[in-house]
């Protein structure tokens, strides 16, 4: 608790309160006046940086990943007054692909993640990274496929056989309909081709679907990029 947390929570509600229009129109410096206030210094690296340490990380977690620790309570004490997050990563909820490990062993404190089945952006994903690039000055936003998807093959299930399920998991799975339907008839892993036409279609909806991301990503403060990540090799490949 204490003053930091009462200072994030004027901060957030600043930001909801004026919504997203509203930020856009007061300017985008006085959202980054409020990250300052709120949060302290944002990192440092540029989008271009910040990819390319995820790159690198990765490669070191692909070659090496025994090299691949931190040291948690030296980096949780150096964090705990404020976050700086150099990159944000929507990524499925599968147990086998945790962000911070597979862009080669990051800690608290490094990596602002939303997770859901589909890596998907529904409207509290979407809340969520915008504050990641508005207030925590996030340079680089990725969203990122896997191999295997379960969420994908279900999605193409629907596509093939008409497939129907159970509770909520249908709807959730309803936006990646589009991209399988899209990669269809292409050759190859029809699952992995969906899972990869979905995620570009995802990022691609992030700028359409706000002017908040969209006014960061034209002023060049902020990119977004597509990935897959492979299950067996460990390998995140960028997508186009
Ligand atoms: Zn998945």
């Amino acid at each position: 608790m204490g003053d930091q947390r009462g200072k994030e929570t004027i901060g957030r509600r600043q930001l909801l309160g004026l919504g997203a229009a509203g930020i856009v129109a007061a300017g985008l410096n006085a959202v980054s006046r409020t990250a300052r206030a709120a949060q302290g210094a944002p990192t440092a690296l540029s989008p271009a940086q910040a990819l390319a340490r995820l790159k690198a990380g990765n490669k070191s977690y692909v070659s090496h990943p025994q090299l691949c620790s931190v040291n948690l309570a030296e980096q949780r004490s150096a964090v705990a007054a404020h976050q700086a997050p150099w990159a944000t990563i929507i990524s499925c909820a599968d147990s086998r692909v945790p962000p911070e490990l597979i862009f080669g062993g990051h800690g608290v404190g490094e990596l602002f993640v939303a997770r859901n089945a589909g890596n998907l952006v529904d409207t509290a994903t979407l809340g969520t990274v915008e504050y990641g690039a508005a207030v925590l000055g996030s340079p680089l936003i990725v969203v990122l496929a896997h191999t295997a998807c379960g969420a994908v093959q279900a999605a193409c299930d629907i596509v093939t056989r008409n497939a129907t399920y159970p509770g909520a998991i249908g709807a959730m799975i309803e936006p990646i309909v589009p991209a399988a339907l899209a990669v269809k008839s292409d050759p190859g892993d029809f699952a992995n081709n969906a899972a990869r036409a979905s995620a570009k279609r995802t990022a691609a909806r992030l700028t359409a679907a706000s002017n908040l991301i969209a006014g960061l990503a034209g002023a060049g403060k902020l990119q977004i990029v597509a990935a897959i990540y492979d299950l067996k090799t460990g390998e995140v490949t960028y997508l186009d």
